[in-house]
C-alpha cells in the first residue's frame, strides 16, 4: 500500500509536515484555503530556523542585531552586544516565508489543493478512511466547488481556529489576542529601526505580555498581545504602545491593521485516532516570547518524521499509539523550554514593579548571552555554575530593588 496523508493548512507547520512526508514518498495532499495568505505576525525567526529549514537569504528581509527593552518608566536597556558578527534575529514577511515553504513541499511531490476544509468525517472501521469535505477554489471562486478527499491519516496544521481540532474533539485552550499595525515610516525614522527591534513592558501596553516595534521589509510592525479575559481591551493597549513609541513613529502611515488569536498552551488532546495536530492547532507557541513560527515548523517536521518511521515510508498505516510517539519526543525535547518561559512570564510580567526588575536584569551581560543563545539556537544551555549563581543573585537583587517581591 501507499499511505495517503492529508495535511490541512499551508502555513509553516503544514508545509514543513508536507515536505517531510512527500520526500519520503508518501502520498501527501496539502490543503490551503488562501495561497496568498498574509498571516498576522511579527515575522521574527531564530537563527537556527534559517539553517535547519534551509532558508535562502532572500527570505530574510532584515537582520536584527540590536534589541531595546523598555520598562514601564521608560528605562531603556540595549541588548545585543553579546552577538557574534554572523548572529541575528531574522525578520521576514509571512506571505514570503509561507509561499516559499509551500512551493518547496510541492516541488518535492506534495499535491497542493487550494481548498477550504469544512468537515472531517471520521472512519467507521479500524483501518477505514477519513473523508475530508472541502470547497475547491481552483476555479478562482471564493465559495469554491464541493469536493471530497479520502485519506488514511490527517495532520491538522490549520492554525489557532483549527477545524481539524474541533472535528476530533481535541479540547480547547486559552488564547491571547494579538493586535498589530503595520506602519510605513519616513526614511529618517525607518533608519532608526534598520536593525533594531523594541520590546515595551508595562500595564499601559499589556497586562500580561509585551508590546513590540519590529522592523519589517519597508515598514515597522507595532503591536501588543494580552490574555486578559476582556479581549476588547486590546485596542486600549495598542493605543498605549502607540503613545509610548509616538516620537519614533511620527509621520508614519498605517498600511495594515491585523489581529489574531495566539494559543497559550497545548490542547488537551493533540493526537486522536489517526489525526495529529501540529503548530498553533496543537498549541505550540511559547509563553514570555510568544514565539510560534519555529515551533510550528519543528513540531510538524517531528510529527511527519514519526509518521514516516512508523509507516515504514508509507507501507503501513500508523496507529494512534505510533502517532503519540511524536508527542513524547516533542515534550521531551522542549518541555523544559516551555516550563522556563512560563515561569518567566508569571514572575516578571506580573506588575510594573516586576517589569522594572526584569528590564534591569536584562542589562546584565550573562543574562543577555543566555537569553540570546536560548532564543537563537533553541537549546536551554545551562550556564556554568558560577555564572548561574551570579544570574540568580542578580535576579533576586533586581526584584528586591524594584520592590517586586512586595505582596
Ligand atoms: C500579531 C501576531 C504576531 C506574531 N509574531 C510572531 C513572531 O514575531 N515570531 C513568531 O515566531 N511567532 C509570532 N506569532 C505566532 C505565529 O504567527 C504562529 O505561531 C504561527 O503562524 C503558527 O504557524 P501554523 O502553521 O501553525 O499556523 P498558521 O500560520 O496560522 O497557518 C495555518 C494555515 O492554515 C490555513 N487554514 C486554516 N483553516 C483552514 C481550512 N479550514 N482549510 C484549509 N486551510 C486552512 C490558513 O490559511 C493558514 O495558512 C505571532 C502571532 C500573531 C497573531
Amino acid at each position: 500500500m501507499t499511505l495517503r496523508v492529508a495535511v490541512v493548512g499551508g502555513g509553516p507547520a503544514g508545509s514543513s509536515a508536507a515536505e517531510t512526508l512527500a520526500k519520503a514518498g508518501i502520498e501527501t495532499y496539502l490543503i490551503e484555503r488562501k495561497l496568498d495568505n498574509v498571516k498576522p505576525c511579527g515575522g521574527a525567526i531564530p537563527l537556527c530556523m534559517v539553517s535547519e529549514f534551509d532558508l535562502p537569504e532572500n527570505i530574510i528581509d532584515r537582520k536584527v542585531r540590536k534589541m531595546k527593552m523598555i520598562s514601564p518608566s521608560n528605562v531603556e536597556v540595549s541588548i545585543g552586544s553579546t552577538l557574534k558578527d554572523d548572529e541575528y534575529i531574522g525578520m521576514c514577511r509571512r506571505e514570503v516565508l509561507d509561499g516559499f515553504l509551500r512551493d518547496r513541499a510541492v516541488s518535492l511531490g506534495a499535491k497542493l489543493i487550494n481548498g477550504t476544509m469544512h468537515k472531517l468525517e471520521l472512519p467507521t472501521s479500524a483501518n477505514g478512511s477519513y473523508t475530508l469535505h472541502y470547497a475547491d477554489h481552483s476555479d478562482g471562486s471564493l465559495e469554491g466547488k464541493a469536493a471530497t478527499l479520502e485519506v488514511d491519516l490527517v495532520v491538522g496544521a490549520d492554525g489557532a481556529n483549527s477545524r481539524v481540532a474541533k472535528a476530533i474533539d481535541a479540547g480547547d485552550y486559552n488564547y491571547a489576542i494579538a493586535f498589530q499595525e503595520r506602519i510605513m515610516l519616513p526614511d529618517d525614522k525607518m533608519a532608526y529601526y534598520e536593525d533594531l527591534a523594541e520590546m515595551y513592558v508595562g500595564d499601559d501596553v499589556s497586562t500580561d505580555f509585551y508590546a513590540w516595534v519590529f522592523p519589517k521589509y519597508n515598514h515597522v510592525a507595532v503591536g501588543t498581545g494580552t490574555m486578559a479575559p476582556n479581549k476588547a481591551d486590546i485596542k486600549k493597549l495598542q493605543a498605549g504602545i502607540r503613545a509610548r513609541a509616538a516620537k519614533k513613529l511620527r509621520g508614519g502611515k498605517i498600511i495594515r491593521v491585523e489581529a489574531h488569536p495566539i494559543p497559550e498552551h497545548p490542547r488537551p488532546r493533540r493526537v486522536v485516532g489517526r489525526v495529529a495536530l501540529v503548530g498553533d492547532a496543537a498549541g505550540t507557541v511559547t509563553k514570555s516570547s510568544g514565539e510560534g513560527i519555529y515551533f510550528a515548523a519543528k513540531s510538524a517536521r517531528m510529527c511527519a518524521e514519526t509518521i514516516v518511521e512508523f509507516s515504514e515510508n508509507g507501507r503501513r498505516i500508523p496507529t494512534e499509539a505510533d502517532l503519540k510517539v511524536y508527542l513524547k519526543r516533542w515534550d521531551k525535547k522542549y518541555g523544559l523550554t516551555y516550563k522556563v518561559l512560563d515561569i518567566l512570564q508569571t514572575v516578571f510580567y506580573r506588575t510594573d514593579a516586576t517589569r522594572e526588575a526584569f528590564v534591569e536584569m536584562c542589562s546584565d551581560i550573562d543574562v543577555q548571552k543566555l537569553t540570546f543563545d536560548s532564543y537563537l539556537y533553541k537549546t536551554v544551555v545551562p550556564a556554568n555554575p558560577l555564572v548561574q549563581l551570579k544570574i540568580t543573585a542578580k535576579t533576586i537583587g533586581s526584584l528586591i530593588r524594584g520592590n517586586a517581591l512586595a505582596p
